[in-house]
């Protein structure tokens, strides 16, 4: 008989769901995409993968592959994993980022997505304020699921002066002539930060940090703007909005 076949990776928890007693679909992003395996055990308090299976690891998991094709966890060994102890906030930023990953990054966009999530969570880790990663990574995350605002020019006219507003339902920026035709004014310095969200690099993370309220008012304006395109629901928003 032959072996099963072993599949050998390296990834980021993204979502657990708690499946018969203690076991658990844990759906991991790796920078090949996305994978979804069944963890036996996990969820007991002796089991020698729970580690490698919390939410935000990044583990080393080896499985094997079924007859009929599903995948199942054999050995798992856990590289990093995210802290949130002592903060109600960066705790409550994973939670977001963690969700987010999960819902909303389909099979096409894992690949692109993983570079985004490993950054953001490396800038935390070093101490980087979690708001911004947070507001870098939901405005990254809309761009490679096809949702980006266009942040050039009015949406409207395509003029790049006298930018004065934004408007989620016709998808970027509006001029000032243009902001009577449906759209929200924001003052000059929301705008510079609304476009540097979506035009910033990888490079860009750790380099600029913004204050609570304006990270707050921006995560909150996508959300609201990826529930209107999508009907995605974040449950974390919720917990972030009181951290
Ligand atoms: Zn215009």
């Amino acid at each position: 008989m032959a072996n099963p076949k072993i599949l050998n990776f390296e990834g980021y928890v993204i979502h657990l769901s708690p499946f018969k007693e203690s076991d658990a679909m844990v759906k991991v992003l790796t920078e090949n995409g996305l994978m979804s395996f069944l963890a036996h055990g996990v969820n007991k308090p002796t089991s020698k993968l729970a580690s490698s299976c919390t939410l935000l690891a990044f583990s080393k998991f080896s499985l094997s592959e079924g007859k009929n094709g599903s995948y199942t966890l054999k050995e798992a060994e856990n590289l990093t994993s995210v802290d949130g102890k002592d903060s109600l906030e960066r705790l409550a930023c994973f939670s977001f980022i963690a969700e987010l990953s999960h819902k909303l990054v389909q099979d096409d966009e894992g690949k692109a997505s993983f570079p985004w999530l490993k950054r953001a969570l490396e800038a935390i880790a070093n101490g980087f304020d979690p708001l911004s990663a947070s507001s870098l990574y939901i405005a990254h995350l809309l761009k490679i699921c096809g949702y980006g605002l266009d942040v050039d020019e009015c949406v409207y006219c395509q003029k790049k002066t006298d930018i004065a507003g934004i408007s989620y339902s016709e998808g970027g920026f509006v001029c000032k002539d243009d902001l009577s035709e449906g759209g929200k004014q924001l003052s000059p310095r929301e705008l510079k930060i609304i476009r540097y969200v979506f035009k910033s690099g990888l490079e860009d993370f750790e380099r600029v940090s913004f204050e609570k309220k304006e990270n707050l008012d921006l995560i909150s304006s996508l959300s609201r703007y990826l529930n209107d395109l999508t009907g995605v629901e974040l449950k974390s928003l919720f917990l972030l909005m009181r951290s």
